[in-house]
């Protein structure tokens, strides 16, 4: 492809985006295709010969079009939002163009610097503590790897990465029984082994409940095992529940355990100052992590993880071959030395798009609105006498079900589960479910970017609708 021809192609694609942001309500939010058919409607061997750019668009639209579920329609409300905007998808375009690999400061000073100043302009919009030191991570789950690895070799004095774990005694790692399951996956991977993970009960509001944190640990210790690491939730995946940060840090602090902050998604609300009760006791953390790229109109990927001290986590994955050396080592962020993968995209250009086109205040307004919309949402149920709200609407998630009199509970997690299959099924909307003290929870988030009150009054009068239907 010459020059020339991309850039016929490529006004054409901005104006197949365009109209794909405008039209994206029009599609099923779910994608409504079964197992296997956009695998056989792709042929078994690639092409021998070249093919035309717009011969490969046309079967996008009727191949994979079909298979695509709209993460970007509003009336997307399942699991947490994957949200976008143009700023966003602009700043990609660019990103890909420059195709820049930003493994070192060398291979792009640019994108190593941009990053170092938008993880301080993101550390002050949501107020950590000025002295901690952020980079940007392709996923909240291999953030908090980087956490439980840091931690795995600060309470091991460092052996764990030269000597292997087996002299080290048997490490500990805590969270409740509401955390995501990001933490098991990196207490696997991070060599402690999964039955070295406790999960700690929680309250009736689903937050850990931090007397029993304080037990399990002082249990683990009589038995000479050593309290390694406590992860803290803010905002769990099933209900936005928010972990006592200060309760949790205090027992942290007395035992000497590294104290990792998940915020995936309700990091996003830190930048209200009206959500900044969530960040009391923020003294005590050793390491924090949000996705801009959940709820903060980033498209995927963006992970902000940010550390108290950065030497110890550099201490922890620096790697020095003789083919990386550069004259400029130790006076820049080589941000290799700050996670898993050598290899590094030009992330930070994102944030910079998102956020100087939006302002802190056209951000903020957003978000604002998006937990004003839920709460709308939750009133709105409340007045039903046949549904029932299940968990505290804190942010903007919404946990609820369809509650008529004289069925069973069995009979009525039948039912909800029939709900949320047949309301999927519609195209209409797309919501997801959890289970709450083995209740069938039927989950709705208001936070996709271009959400509003009326398409939340729309589906409610849906769920009502259906839900009814099942029964009469
Ligand atoms: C979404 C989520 C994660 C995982 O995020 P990824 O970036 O997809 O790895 C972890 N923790 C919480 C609380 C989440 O909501």
């Amino acid at each position: 492809m010459t020059p020339d021809e991309f850039r016929k192609h490529a006004h054409d694609l901005v104006e197949w985006m365009a109209g794909y942001m405008e039209n994206v309500e029009t599609f099923p939010v779910k994608s409504l295709v079964k197992p296997g058919e956009i695998f056989d409607k792709i042929p078994d061997n690639p092409p021998q010969k070249a093919e035309s750019f717009d011969s490969l668009m046309s079967d996008f639209d009727k191949i994979i079009l079909p298979g695509i579920t709209h993460w970007q329609n509003p009336n997307f409300f399942a699991y947490f939002p994957a949200n976008t905007s143009p700023a966003s998808v602009l700043a990609e375009m660019v990103i890909a163009t420059l195709g820049a690999q930003c493994m070192i400061w060398e291979t792009s000073p640019a994108a190593a610097e941009l990053e170092e100043k938008m993880m301080i302009w993101l550390r002050e919009l949501i107020s950590l503590p000025s002295g901690f030191e952020g980079v940007i991570q392709d996923s909240a789950s291999t953030a908090t790897l980087a956490a439980i690895l840091t931690a795995r070799e600060k309470s091991t004095n460092f052996s764990g990465n030269t000597e292997g774990l087996g002299k080290s005694g048997i490490l500990k790692v805590y969270c409740s029984e509401q955390t995501h399951s990001s933490a098991e996956k990196g207490v696997k991977i991070s060599g402690i082994g999964r039955k070295n993970l406790v999960k700690i009960p929680v309250r009736s509001d689903f937050s850990m409940d931090p007397e029993k944190l304080k037990e399990a640990i002082l249990n683990d210790k009589e038995k000479g095992e050593i309290p390694c690491c406590v992860i803290v939730t803010l905002g769990t995946t099933g209900t936005t529940a928010i972990d006592p940060l200060r309760a949790i840090g205090e027992i942290c602090r007395d035992n000497n355990a590294w104290l990792h902050v998940d915020a995936a998604m309700a990091g996003t609300a830190l930048i209200l100052p009206e959500f900044q009760w969530m960040l009391d006791g923020k003294e005590y953390i050793d390491s924090f992590v949000f996705n801009p790229h959940k709820w903060m109109f980033t498209n995927f990927d963006c992970t902000a993880y940010f550390v108290k001290d950065a030497s110890l986590l550099i201490k922890t994955f620096e790697i020095l071959p003789e083919y990386l050396k550069t004259r400029t080592r130790g006076k820049v962020n080589d941000y290799r030395d700050w996670g898993v993968p050598l290899g590094r995209r030009f992330r930070a250009l994102k944030l910079w798009s998102v956020i100087r086109t939006y302002g802190v205040e056209g951000l903020r307004e957003k978000v604002r609105n998006h937990i004003g919309i839920a709460a709308e949402l939750s009133e709105m149920i409340s007045k039903e006498a046949d549904f029932e709200i299940l968990a505290p609407v804190v942010i903007c998630v919404v946990c609820f079900r369809y509650f008529p009199a004289g069925y069973t509970e069995n009979q009525i997690n039948d039912l909800n589960e029939k709900l949320n299959h047949q309301l999927n099924d519609s195209g209409k909307l797309y919501l997801s479910h959890t289970v709450l003290n083995g209740r069938y929870t039927l989950r709705m988030v208001t936070a996709q970017t271009n959400v509003t009150i009326g398409h939340v009054q729309n589906a409610w009068r849906l769920i009502k609708e259906t839900a009814r239907s099942l029964i009469s």
